[in-house]
């Protein structure tokens, strides 16, 4: 599974392939993304391209030591996360000690550490005499879904690789490539965005059914019909508290993604941008029932629910906020 293979973020993959045909290495490296970018994946793809017998510049995924590298059992590769909230001092230190012993098998050591921004004063103070003593065999990789939360002083001494969430025709390609049909690539690329799981077709019809569910709750509350069901469904619900912020979350998210493909729609029936293009007709229909002034209302709304999930609102106040903006009367255009 060579880099082609891999998704999105084409031009990172071109980056690491211009050091490893250089022969000319950052000492330490920051792999910066969202979770979708599976930065991970790109991090053991570098450990495996250096260490590689298979393919020159790239890796083969099934020579000893890709395999070595894919099972966690290579011993110049090293992956690391937090022991406990933080990385402690202590692992730094041992990363100091590790840092001046010769690779075994190759020319290089890899440090991949998971979670990188998790340090606090003393481990990151620590680290930074890592980075300030550079090993000419050892390579480091700092994984972070949170670039600002490393030091400045940190990321001054580190290249930084910014990777962004691949696009819809990179997820399509991807899946056609993996023995996808084409109707089925292209209708799970477009859910993909909107789970921002580039892995969707992993859970694909669980993914569909909690889709069905939100969207029976949403015609609901649209057309006015069985308000009441779902009012007390909530209700019902919310008897569990966690379960029912984790399913309120996901009804909100969901509902924001029939919203927003409803505004393109009335926007360009023919638009291509939508996220849920196999409801296309269900959604065009339920765009009859509301104005666009409306839609944009309840987007804003949506957010705004969002917002008083995290803020730990009392679990009543939340569905009535959330069932009072579909069912108030329209005031002012919306
Ligand atoms: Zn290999």
């Amino acid at each position: 599974m060579p880099f082609n293979d891999l998704l999105g973020n084409k031009r990172i993959s071109n980056i690491l392939v211009s050091y490893l045909k250089n022969k000319i290495f950052p000492y330490s490296i920051i792999f910066s993304g969202p979770v979708s970018a599976s930065i991970n994946t790109f991090a053991q793809a570098f450990a495996k391209a250096l260490n590689c017998t298979g393919q020159a510049n790239d890796f083969c995924d099934h020579c000893e030591n890709c395999e070595g590298i894919n099972r966690g059992i290579f011993p110049d590769v090293m992956s690391l996360s937090p022991e406990g909230k933080f990385y402690k001092k202590e692992q730094i230190i041992f990363l100091i000690g590790e840092n001046f012993k010769r690779p075994l098998r190759g020319d290089k050591k890899i440090y991949i550490l998971n979670d990188a921004h998790k340090m606090n004063e003393n481990s990151a103070n620590a680290f930074l005499k890592v980075l300030e003593e550079p090993a000419l065999s050892s390579i480091f990789v700092l994984l972070t879904h949170n670039l600002n939360g490393l030091l400045p002083t940190i990321k001054s001494r580190c290249q930084i690789l910014k990777f962004t969430p691949p696009f819809q025709a990179e997820i399509n390609t991807f899946l056609i490539k993996n023995g996808y049909p084409e109707d089925k690539a292209r209708l799970i690329s477009h859910l993909s965005l909107g789970a921002n799981d580039p892995f969707l077709a992993k859970n694909l019809n669980q993914y569909l059914q909690k889709r069905s569910d939100a969207l029976s709750v949403m015609v609901k509350l649209i057309t006015k019909r069985e308000v009441e069901d779902v009012l007390l469904d909530l209700y019902g619900r919310s008897r569990n508290r966690d379960r029912f912020l984790h399913y309120f979350n996901q009804l909100i998210h969901l509902i924001s993604l029939f919203l927003r493909d409803i505004m393109i729609l009335k926007i360009n029936r023919e638009s291509e941008c939508i996220i849920n293009i196999d409801l296309k007709d269900i959604l065009m229909n339920l765009g009859e029932y509301i104005t666009i002034d409306r839609v944009l209302f309840l987007i804003y709304r949506m957010e705004l629910l969002f917002r008083d999930v995290q803020r730990n609102l009392n679990t009543r106040v939340l569905i009535l906020e959330f069932i009072r903006y579909y069912t108030q009367k329209e005031v002012d255009g919306v």
